[in-house]
């Protein structure tokens, strides 16, 4: 689906591609934004009252899944998937603290540490963290600009623990079915870190495991269940787990669920974050966003995940058609003035300004290139230089070297990269074809 504001920017319901197409055909409204893809009317439009949707997150280390749903229809007007920057932010910060103790230690005059007054304000987290959470919380300030939003859900937790308390889970309720089991097997796979208890294989099938088997008298209670790959569960048999030779695994089930539940901070503080824009904000957990899918025989992705999270989730959930928009953090520049070499010796200075020509570094632009070796069109990420020639990032790679003259920007640099554009830049050219 394609995003419509009005003449006052005000957002209106998402409508099909195609009928966005035919209204910049026949000029009815203009391309706004390139990413995510939004037409602005050109004429006032009749009071017409917006159908709500509501913003979906399930957050993620590395990447977080977006999706706007439509409560009463079930359709996922729109989805996305942001990519994090958090380990690169990280590694630039070990890298700065690396450069600033070899600084410390040459054999200079001597210099004093400095006196330690500074102290941390209540609620601080890393650089890194604080960074996914600026991610989503941009995204969902930019998805209410564009789409009438009126709810955010949010997985929260992994897991449910006062539904593990429940203390038999009969048969074979923990492998399918009951949304219990769910929070159970996620709650059995954090314990034990995703992998086989006894062999510790990962990235293979697991199954979840009576430490006691049932038929040694063994209970569902969550202290007695542990999870095994396929081969030393039928290994292991009717023996208990000190039999089978792993007693540490007994041991490790008994430890209380508060250990295993281990708070994740920054999922916390993206729901008391979201609370404050106002909008009412409905917390799942993982265990039910697993069982909303599973459900309604949806694969896994991480924006179809999103679509899932929260009880709200409509009876039938049409993902059909849609293509999630990939959305990749790249910061906006960095505040060093001075690259080092390996050893720390100055190579290259910053310039002074940060725009050339009128282009600044993470610009998409479209070049069309008329002339020379690189002849054709460059839809990318710039790279600007102080001369007229730039480096542009296309989805088949780097172009070198394409002067300016070419270059056209279509969206200007937002701190993120896209690809799998999908209708958006189609719909570009499209139109514009029409146009010119
Ligand atoms: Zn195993």
């Amino acid at each position: 689906m394609v995003f419509v504001v009005d003449t006052e920017k005000r957002p209106l319901s998402p409508c099909q591609p195609a009928r966005a197409r035919r209204l910049l055909t026949e000029g009815k409204a203009a391309v706004w934004r390139q990413f995510p893809f939004t037409i602005i009317l050109k004429r006032a439009t009749p009071d017409a009252t917006p159908q709500p949707l509501r913003v979906k997150i399930d957050p993620g280390s590395r990447t977080t899944g977006l999706a706007l749903v439509n409560d009463a229809t079930g359709h996922v007007a729109w989805a996305g998937e942001v990519t994090h920057r958090g380990q690169r932010i990280h590694d630039a910060l070990l890298t700065r603290k690396a450069s600033r103790r070899g600084r410390r230690q040459r054999k200079t005059r001597y210099r004093p540490s400095r006196f330690d007054n500074r102290r941390r304000r209540e609620g601080w987290l890393t650089p890194s963290l604080e960074s996914r959470i600026s991610n989503v919380l941009t995204w969902v300030a930019r998805l209410r600009r564009y789409a009438p939003v009126t709810a955010v859900s949010q997985e929260l937790v992994r897991f449910d623990t006062q539904l593990l308390e429940k203390p038999e889970i009969s048969g074979t309720e923990y492998q399918q079915g009951e949304l219990a089991g769910y929070e159970v097997r996620e709650y059995l796979l954090e314990k034990f870190a995703r992998r086989c208890a006894y062999c510790g294989a990962t990235g293979v099938p697991l199954q979840v495991e009576h430490i006691i088997p049932r038929a040694r008298g063994g209970t569902n209670r969550v202290s007695n269940l542990t999870i095994a790959c396929e081969p030393c569960n039928t290994a292991k048999g009717t023996q208990t787990a000190a039999e089978f030779r792993h007693p540490e695994v007994q041991a490790q089930a008994r430890r209380s669920l508060k250990d295993a539940a281990a708070v994740n901070v920054s999922r916390w503080a993206l729901f008391h974050r979201l609370k404050v824009t106002g909008l009412p904000v409905e917390v799942g957990t993982g265990g039910r966003t697993k069982w909303n899918r599973t459900r309604r025989g949806l694969p896994k992705a991480h924006w179809i995940d999103a679509a899932c999270v929260g009880a709200s989730t409509p009876e039938r959930v049409s993902t059909g058609g849609i293509q999630p928009l990939t959305i990749i953090a790249m910061g906006r520049g960095t505040r060093q003035m001075c690259a080092p070499n390996k050893y720390g010796f100055p190579l290259r200075h910053r310039k002074r300004q940060k725009r050339f020509f009128g282009f600044q570094t993470g610009d998409i632009v479209r070049a069309v290139v008329t002339a020379g070796a690189r002849m054709g069109t460059h839809v990318g990420r710039v790279a600007v230089r102080s001369r007229r020639f730039f480096n542009i990032y296309t989805s088949g790679g780097m172009v070198r070297d394409v002067h300016t003259r070419y270059c056209r920007q279509i969206h200007q640099c937002d701190g993120y990269a896209y690809s799998g554009h999908g209708f958006s830049l189609t719909g570009y050219s499209d139109a514009q074809q029409a146009n010119d």
